[in-house]
Order: C-alpha cells, then structure tokens, then sequence
C-alpha cells in the first residue's frame, strides 16, 4: 500500500521543506462529519506535493487514506466513482483490466485522487488530454458548515471551478466521478530522441504533439554554453497487446537521509548521464507503468536529497527564451538541478480558477536545500518567470512570495470568496491568502 510522505515522523511533503510538526487525523468513511475544533483544517492524501500545499501548521491534517472504496464502475462507459483517498495507482490496475485508463496521470502513481483534484494535476498528454479536472463528471464536498454540496461542470459551477486547482480550500472532497479513457492494453511503444538545443526541442515537439499522445524531455541540467538545452525526447502511444496489469514492485526503498557529502557534482554528473545514454533506435515496447511512472521504480527517492530537503522549481513560460533563461541562470549559479524536466502545454484550457498550466513551455528544476544560496537563486528563477508572464505551480511551491503568486494566478481574488474559512494551509497563510 502506497504510504504518505515522512509517515515515521508525521506527515510531510515529498520536498520536506518546510519542516512542520504535523498533527494528523485518519478519515474513515466520507459519511463522518469534520471534526470539532476551532483550528483550521486540510485535506492530506500521500503528501505527494513538493512544498506546503498539504500541510497546515495550525491545525491538524485530515488523513483521506482511510476513504478508498470504489463506488460504482461502468465498464461500458468507462465512468468511475470513487472516494477520494483512491489513488490513480489503485484506479487504473482496477480499470486497465477492463481496457480503461485514468485520463491524465502525473509523474507518479502515488497520488490520491483528491490530490489529483485539489492540484488540478497534469501528465504527459497534457497536449490532447488538458488536465485531470476536464475529465471530472461530478464530486461531493463537505463544507466547514457541514453541508455536502455535488459539484461538476453543470452543477453548482462556482464552487467546482474554485475546487479544481483549490488546493484543498474549499473543503474536503469525499467521492470523485471520472470519465476514464479506452487504452488496447498496459503496453507502449516509446521512443527515445536526443536534441542538442531548444530548438531541436521545439522542432520535436510540435511534429510529435501531432502524431503521440505523451510527450516530455530531459534536459542536461548542467550543461552551459554552446551545449545549453540539449536532452533527450521522450514519445509514446499506447499499444496493444496483453501484459502487466499491476504495477511492478519497487526495486528498492532508500532508508536514510543520504549525507550532504553525497550531493556532490560527480553525483550530479552520473545522475545525469543515465538519461544522457538511454537506448536510442526506434520505438520500444515499455510497460506503461515503466514510462508513465519512472520514479517510482525507487521507494521515497526523495531522502536522496538529505536532510535539508529538496525544492523544486516548476513554471510555465511562453516558450524559448524564457527556459533559456532559467536555464542558464540555473546552471550559471554553480547548483545544478538534479533532474529538469520539460515538456510543452497546449492550449486546453482548464477548468480550475487556480489551475497551473496554461499554453508554453513548462519547466521543471530540482536542487538539493542549502539553504541561502538555493533561495537567492529561486528568487532570481522568479524574476525571470515573472518578467515572462509566467507562473508557478503551487504543488511544487514551498518558498515564492505572495507578489509572485497573484501575479501568476490574476483570478485569486474571485477564488479567495469561495475559500471555506474553516480549511487552511501553510500555502495559504504564506501569500497572504487569509489576509
Ligand atoms: C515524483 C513526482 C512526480 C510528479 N509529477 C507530477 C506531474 O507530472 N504533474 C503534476 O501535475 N503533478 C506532479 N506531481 C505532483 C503531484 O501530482 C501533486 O502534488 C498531487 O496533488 C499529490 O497528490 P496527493 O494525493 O499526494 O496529495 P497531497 O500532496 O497530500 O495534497 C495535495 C493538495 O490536495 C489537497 N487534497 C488532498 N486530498 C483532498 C481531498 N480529499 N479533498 C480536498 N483537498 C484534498 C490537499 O489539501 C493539498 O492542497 C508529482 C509529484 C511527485 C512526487
């Protein structure tokens, strides 16, 4: 059973940065009413997101692990109804083996389908599929009030688009209805191309936006100068044939908080040039688990990163030459990201008020925490996303300012009327939303 963030020593986020004592309450059975206090409350599914999203300093999180009932499931239609705390793993081994798919999935299956809500998730085919919530049908919320409102795209819009993307505001979300996709089976044919600029990037995926459903690339987040913005393009399609229906077991767990020592540039070299040299040559049939979820193959890689954490930098911007930008500005600094991640986003549009992407390039950076130099340098990625019209994600977010999220998201004021005020978080509280 997939576990939450940091379970040992209470709950977490997958970056551990903040550092939040948090108390916590399991949730049962979505007919339970919230619980008595006067602290502010939060949903938490796994603790799946970078940053303080999940967390609530002042309250307790509600647990919504303990919600994991499949409702109802049409095999014809392919419509799901399920609670909340389900995750996307669980969802799509109970559907796959009917032909069915969840629509969009993130980078890892360990995510609830609350979170999958709440943050308005994206995945690889955000160029055809657009973002989790499009495919929601319906979904009940309970309010601080104790009412139980159902919410979709006709019904009770107001507080369906505040609640995609709501980062848990606007209540707890007890049972989700989806629409899920037909996928032939749990294979996919893959290819794997090497790029060696941006505009090899921008070449690649427009032609593959065209013609595969999933795209992404690494990029060398080390590289500078002339070598600046090469990597390596990722497409798949799904593909028939049968084959694993469950996910494969993880290879190993990682046990401690590795040492600051081993965060070191040799580290990083290594780290990178396993994607620098992954298989070329055509299209590979890869289980779909494998390509969709990569990370997954190693249990809480997160503690990778040691103690101090991991910060993760995600936004979009309109296109080359702000990743140039961040790019450069990145590898200039001496602190090279682990792992950069980037992909094109359509213009699908989503329903959320708060929802992340919108049409660009998104760009995804992970730096070990140390400390003042890791934040003067996110400080100065902000400026450029800001100077681009960009925004950041809130799911990877533990540090920008209030300035920059109103800034990225110019329909916070018409969110902020439907925040319940009895949820909060550390997000929340950080950019002034209950200012
Ligand atoms: C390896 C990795 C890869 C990732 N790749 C992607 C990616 O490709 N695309 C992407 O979009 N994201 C990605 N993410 C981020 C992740 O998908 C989101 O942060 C997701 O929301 C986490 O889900 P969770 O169940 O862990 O929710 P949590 O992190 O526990 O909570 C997330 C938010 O959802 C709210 N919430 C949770 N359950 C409920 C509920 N029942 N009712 C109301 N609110 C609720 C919480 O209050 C919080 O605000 C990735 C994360 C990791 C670790």
């Amino acid at each position: 059973m997939p576990t939450a963030s940091g379970e040992a020593g209470g709950p977490s986020s997958w970056g551990r940065y903040p550092h939040v004592v948090q108390r916590a309450l399991p949730l049962a059975w979505t007919s339970e009413p919230l619980p008595e206090t006067d602290e502010p409350l939060l949903a938490y599914g796994l603790g799946r997101s970078y940053g303080d999203v999940c967390l609530n300093p002042k309250g307790p999180v509600l647990l919504t692990r303990g919600l994991r009932r499949f409702l109802a499931f049409d095999a014809q239609t392919g419509v799901l109804r399920c609670e909340a705390g389900c995750t996307l793993g669980e969802v799509a081994e109970l559907s796959l083996a009917k032909g069915w798919f969840p629509p969009v999935v993130p980078g890892t299956r360990f995510v609830t389908v609350g979170g999958a809500v709440a943050n308005d998730v994206h995945g690889k085919n955000h160029h055809r599929a657009g973002t989790f919530g499009r495919h929601i049908r319906a979904l009940e919320l309970l309010r601080g009030d104790g009412t139980r409102v159902v919410c979709g795209p006709s019904a009770n819009t107001g507080l369906f688009r505040a609640t995609v993307g709501g980062l848990g505001l606007t209540g707890l979300i007890t049972w989700v209805e989806v629409q899920l996709v037909a996928v032939p089976g749990p294979w996919m044919e893959v290819e794997a191309i090497p790029f060696v600029s941006l505009q090899g990037f921008a070449e690649l995926a427009a032609a593959s936006d065209q013609t595969h459903a999933y795209t992404v690339a690494w990029v060398d987040g080390l590289a500078r100068g002339a070598a600046l913005g090469r990597g390596v393009f990722f497409r798949g399609n799904h593909a028939e044939g049968p084959g694993p229906l469950s996910p494969p077991r993880t290879l190993f767990s990682v046990p401690l908080d590795a040492p600051d020592a081993l965060l070191s540039a040799p580290l990083l070299r290594a780290f990178n040039a396993v994607y620098r040299h992954w298989p070329r040559g055509g299209a590979q049939r890869v289980s779909l688990w494998k390509f969709l979820h990569p990370l997954d193959a190693v249990e809480n890689w997160n503690r990778l990163y040691g103690r101090r954490g991991l910060l993760q930098h995600q936004s979009v911007v309109p296109g080359l030459e702000g990743v140039t930008a961040l790019l450069s500005t990145a590898a200039g600094s001496g602190q090279g990201s682990f792992l950069t991640v980037l992909k094109t986003f359509a213009d699908v549009p989503s329903p959320g008020l708060l929802s992340f992407p919108r049409p660009g390039w998104t760009l995804a950076l992970d730096f070990p925490s140390r400390g003042e130099a890791t934040f003067a340098l996110l400080d100065r990625l902000d400026d450029i996303v800001r100077a681009q019209g960009g925004r950041l994600y809130p799911a990877k977010d533990a540090r920008m300012s209030a300035d920059t999220f109103r800034a990225g998201f110019p329909e916070w004021k018409a969110f902020a009327a439907h925040v319940d005020a009895r949820f909060s978080s550390g997000f929340w509280q950080r950019i002034g939303g209950e200012a």
